[in-house]
């Protein structure tokens, strides 16, 4: 008589299994086999951590919640507070469509997140990825999750030698086939750590894994290189030069809101000259200043990346008396006390100190008249 052949564990029961015990314990977060977190959390999160790492996620998301303890709350807020209190996160739409979402859902559903994947699609600023997460991870939904750590994860279980993005309607299949009918919010989970923590980009750590026996990447010796990625166009370089106006008697700086539309649309910004692709002279920029006074050129400059463009940034420095800064536009912040999104931190990051400011005058012998 033949001895029934034990069953080899599906992938779901293994990844399931090492989350049990090896769970990363995350303030947005149910501990494994609890009841789900709160749907607002769950939504709050996941939006955040959208092009955003865990460690810079958590402060946010504990002040937001402690701001805003609920979808009415965040609905009610003016929609400046909720952006400046994203300062800092990054890709700022996300904040305008945060702001969007909960209103609609304060107003449009009771303050009711709606339960299936597909309500949630239909929420303003919520796609595909995080339909699925919010509607596994809060309502228990086997909807197929793929964020970039189980896009990895998969791409090397079943050796999936397409390039990204293409790849990605196969890895989908792949998510929708492993994907369990029970716990599918807690696999989803499992799926994110073990690519954060153990299948990680450069250097997998197979020997820890629980699907290394079930992982053909790991058979080939080819996990390092999985997924592979469509070969990327440069990233395009613009200039500017960025006016450091600071009121003389005690060194606030003149910040502006930018239009509600576009790139960091209605945030506060540091008046800059025209975003553009060829380097400005210092005397060709003055047309754009925000006062008529002397500036001095500053030594120092700095970068910032963008999705699509690569941001390179000089500077200039005027002082102004409170008398004559009353008469500008804009608003007048201390620059450590200012909530701005981190290439306008990177443009104050600029502004010299008073011996620096001597020195530049002393090697230049000049200054900018605009
Ligand atoms: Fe990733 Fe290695 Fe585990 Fe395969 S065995 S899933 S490559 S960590």
């Amino acid at each position: 008589m033949h001895k029934p052949r034990a069953r080899t564990p599906d992938i779901a029961s293994l990844v399931l299994a090492w989350y049990d015990r090896h769970h990363r314990r995350l303030p947005w977060r149910s501990p494994p086999g609890t009841p789900p977190p709160e749907p607002y959390r769950v939504w709050l999160s996941e939006v955040m951590l959208q092009q955003t790492t865990v460690p810079a996620v958590k402060p946010y998301f504990e002040t937001f919640l402690s701001r805003w303890p609920s979808v009415h709350d965040l609905a009610a807020a003016p929609v400046e507070q909720v952006m400046e209190a994203w300062a800092g996160l990054g890709y700022y739409a996300r904040a305008r469509n945060l702001h969007k979402c909960a209103k609609a859902v304060s107003e449009q559903h009771g303050g009711i997140f709606p339960a299936s994947e597909a309500g949630l699609l239909a929420l303003p600023g919520i796609g595909p990825y995080t339909a699925a997460a919010i509607a596994a991870i809060a309502f228990d939904e086997p909807a197929a999750v793929l964020d970039g750590n189980i896009e990895r994860v998969l791409a090397r279980v079943f050796a999936v030698e397409t390039p990204l993005p293409q790849a990605r309607t196969e890895l989908r299949k792949l998510a929708a086939q492993v994907t369990p009918q029970k716990r599918p919010g807690d696999f989803a989970q499992a799926m994110m750590d073990l690519g954060a923590t153990v299948c990680t980009p450069k250097s997998p750590d197979c020997l820890l894994c629980p699907l290394q026996a079930r992982c053909e990447a790991f058979k080939r010796g080819i996990a390092a290189e999985l997924p592979r990625k469509a070969a990327k166009a440069a990233r395009p370089v613009r200039h500017t030069i960025a006016f450091l106006l600071q009121r003389a008697e005690d060194g606030a700086v003149l910040l502006r809101r930018r239009p509600p539309q576009g790139l960091l649309g209605g945030m506060l910004e540091v008046p800059s000259a025209p975003w553009r692709e060829t380097p400005w002279a210092s005397a060709e920029a003055l047309a754009h200043a925000p006062a008529t006074l002397d500036w001095l050129p500053l030594n120092g400059a700095a970068a910032h990346v963008f999705t699509h463009f690569e941001l390179r940034i000089a500077a200039l420095l005027g002082r102004i008396d409170a008398r004559s800064a009353g008469r500008l536009d804009g608003v007048w912040q201390q620059p450590q006390e200012a909530a701005l999104p981190t290439v306008m931190k990177k443009m104050l990051g600029l502004l010299p100190g008073d011996d620096e400011i001597r020195s530049t005058k002393n090697r230049r012998g000049g200054r900018a008249r605009s």
